[in-house]
């Protein structure tokens, strides 16, 4: 832990309920935490929800949720309460009067009763003219405080304005990833600070909550860079001390554009639904600005809450590479206990369940369907067809179903860990890849595959079939992958064929296609008879007539063994 501060370390999250919780917001999230948790300080959430026209309850609770699902715990905030509270600026109300009421004692606001339609006026005939406009013009800076306390006394409508100091000269500061930074005198406006209707602007209630909430170091977006200035001026005027900033560079797509929804999902619960770990996504936020040591890619939690320092933080803009979260969610699967994948993977493998139940019902008795082939540009992979089913939603009732299976069969669940672990890089990949362990005696045959693997000129997949499924059919060989693999790949110098051509054909007898997860491990999770009807309805259907037409049958006519 190094010496970021001598202080106790006091930082908040201040996200506005106006949407859900997206990357930026959380790779900010994720910093402060961080940072707290690096420098034995304090994490504060903090609601600003005073637009009330876009801030929303369910919004607030989106938000909670996402930072509970990315194990971002907060020590004061909405829930957990905290002594500086409340936590939602709505309820922080008196606070702002409070401020101002100093504020008014001290004489570091004045009562301005310029209309908007004379404010306008004033702006239209500055921008009109040379130099442009360049702020309030102080009109009612230097009224006389007793006329003014009249007219205020009479009811008419003001706001209060925020005086810059008098020669106070350029506002500066050391931004912790910027570094030095000024903002000329001349840029500094009489800002209001109440609206005529009592309400606070943004930057006040920002500024008076960080006070108040004794915030060491302001942690957040660059786009609020603009604001600092400003909240100084407030800090100063409440004769507070004034934070450590440290802004945070854009995130951009790929393209080197601002990220945003065009760029796919943008939104921490869409990587959630989109099948990405919390593990990965909080390394994978951590390394858009931040490294451990410019080489470590794989940084854990722990490492992050222990190594954390705002002096690793660069202010190049970072580019958000969904590849490489991918592949980063991948090596986190790996390391996964097949117990914690199942529980992780339930929406996946209830998708799986519903989709490969679904498909053998709509196929009566046992038997073997083609599927046509998927049309072009429907981004299904070559030989993925029979699972490609990305659209596939279950129904509620299907799902309950499912889910009841995975509860009642947590065990072989668990076994299906290993068919994916090694390739997986998205848990939702469990939903496409694994419904054919849900036909039962059916087999949903991809085309493709049927024409490359069984159809193709001498292939002898009809041979292979028939002396794997002699294999098979023993009784007394143990239903287990390895002997199985074994004794099957024993057939292949008698038959004089390579294990390929021998296996493929069974590989797309029992899994439906020739990319399917590990052929023997499936077979192992399979009934014994289940297996054998495969094996027999897609010989039946390929070879059964001598002219199994496999370029488009649609699936609920397909060929049923006879
Ligand atoms: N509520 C602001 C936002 O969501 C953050 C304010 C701040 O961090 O100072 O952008």
């Amino acid at each position: 832990m190094e010496d970021q501060t001598t202080a106790h370390v006091r930082v908040r999250f201040a996200p506005s309920p106006t949407g859900r919780l997206h990357v930026g917001g959380a790779r900010t999230a994720l910093y402060n935490w961080a940072f707290a948790r690096a420098t034995g300080g304090t994490f504060v959430l903090r609601i600003e929800d005073t637009d009330p026209e876009r801030s929303t309850e369910e919004n607030v609770q989106v938000i909670l949720n996402a930072m509970k699902w990315l194990e971002l715990d907060w020590d004061e905030g909405p829930e957990v309460g905290g002594a500086a509270g409340p936590y939602f600026q709505t309820q922080r109300m008196d606070t702002y009067a409070e401020a101002l009421a100093l504020l008014r004692e001290r004489g570091a606001v004045y009562p301005c009763f310029c209309t908007k339609e004379e404010l306008d006026a004033k702006r239209a005939a500055a921008e009109a003219a040379e130099g442009g406009y360049a702020g309030y013009d102080r009109t009612c800076r230097n009224l006389d405080p007793a006329r003014a306390q009249e007219r205020i006394d009479a009811g008419e409508p003001h706001v209060w304005r925020l005086r810059v100091p008098d020669g106070r000269g350029a506002i500066e500061f050391d931004d912790a990833v910027y570094g030095h930074m000024s903002f000329p005198a001349e840029a500094l406006d009489d800002m209001v600070v109440v609206r005529t209707d009592g309400s606070p602007t943004y930057n006040f209630a920002v500024a008076c909550d960080d006070a108040n909430m004794g915030i060491t170091h302001v942690i957040r977006g660059d786009d609020h860079l603009s604001n600092t200035p400003k909240q100084i001026l407030v800090y100063e005027a409440l004769g507070r001390p004034v934070p450590t900033f440290a802004h945070l560079s854009m995130i951009l797509g790929p393209d080197g554009k601002k990220l945003s929804k065009r760029h796919g999902a943008a939104s921490v619960e869409e990587f959630r639904d989109r099948g990405y770990l919390p593990d990965a996504m909080v390394n994978f936020l951590a390394l858009l600005g931040w490294s451990l040591d410019g080489e470590t890619t794989l940084i854990g939690r722990d490492v992050l809450a222990r190594e954390f320092s705002l002096a690793r933080v660069t202010k190049k803009d970072a580019v958000f590479d969904e590849t490489k979260l991918a592949w980063m969610n991948g090596q986190y699967i790996k390391e996964m206990d097949a117990d914690a994948w199942v529980r992780a993977s339930r929406p996946w493998l209830a998708a799986a369940h519903a989709a490969g139940t679904r498909a053998a019902a709509a196929s009566p008795g046992r038997g073997a369907t083609v599927l046509p082939e998927p049309e072009a540009g429907t981004g299904a992979g070559e030989g993925a067809g029979a699972d490609a089913g990305a659209a596939f939603e279950p129904t509620p009732e299907e799902r309950q179903a499912a889910l009841a299976d995975i509860d009642a069969r947590a065990a072989w669940y668990a076994k299906l860990y290993p068919l994916l672990a090694e390739r997986e890089t998205s848990l939702a990949d469990a939903a496409e890849k694994l419904p054919y362990l849900f036909w039962g005696p059916h087999v949903e045959l991809d085309a493709k595959s049927v024409q490359k693997v069984l159809l193709k000129d001498g292939a002898r997949a009809d041979e292979a079939l028939a002396a794997c499924r002699g294999v098979l059919a023993d009784e007394d060989m143990p239903w287990e992958a390895e002997p199985l693999q074994e004794t099957c790949r024993a057939l292949c110098e008698p038959l004089g064929m390579k294990p390929k051509a021998l296996f493929q054909p069974l590989r797309v007898a029992v899994c439906g296609n020739m990319v399917s997860p590990p052929l023997f491990e499936s077979i192992e999770l399979l009934p014994h008879e289940d297996v054998l009807a495969r094996i027999d309805a897609t010989v039946a259907c390929a070879f059964g007539s001598g002219q199994a037409d496999a370029g488009g049958t649609p699936a609920n006519e397909g060929k049923d063994r006879a």
